[in-house]
């Protein structure tokens, strides 16, 4: 969920099992691009960027929306987006599609549909997946 507020702040809300590592907050797209936006839609760039990261959804007990959550993007910013971009129009182009980072969230078979057809997984880990409950210990006979 994003909302902007009259002072030129743009907030994105995110939940997350656990809090933030300091520096993420620079190393993520969504900032660019939604300043990017903003600046088409207002005229000029917003003031800031900052995520507002509730932590442990399932007690609601922890809310980080530290002052490291917050960010400014420029055109420098924007052009190194750009980038990536047009580099990975062209392997679309080209019909070449790299895998995720193993280490991405979306890289998982709770999160990935193709997890168990993709060639980039290894055929155990993929077995392991698809194996009944019981045989995965999770099935006690009750
Ligand atoms: S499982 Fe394969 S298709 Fe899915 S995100 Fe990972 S690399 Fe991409």
């Amino acid at each position: 969920m994003t909302c902007t507020t009259p002072d030129g702040t743009v907030i994105d809300l995110k939940t997350a099992s656990k809090a933030w590592a300091a520096g993420r907050v620079e190393k993520e797209a969504q900032p660019t691009v939604y300043s990017k936006l903003y600046e088409a839609q207002h005229g000029r760039p917003p003031e800031r960027f900052r995520f507002e990261v509730v932590v442990g959804t399932k007690t609601k007990e922890y809310r980080q929306g530290d002052k490291f959550l917050t960010t400014k993007r420029n055109e420098h910013d924007w052009a190194a987006f750009a980038a990536r971009v047009r580099t990975m129009a062209r392997m679309v182009k080209a019909g070449i599609f790299p895998p995720a980072d193993p280490g991405s969230w979306i890289c998982s078979p709770q999160h990935c549909g193709f997890f168990t057809t993709c060639p980039y997984q290894s055929r155990r880990v993929i077995a392991q997946v698809l194996a009944p409950r019981d045989e995965q210990g999770g099935n006690d006979g009750r």
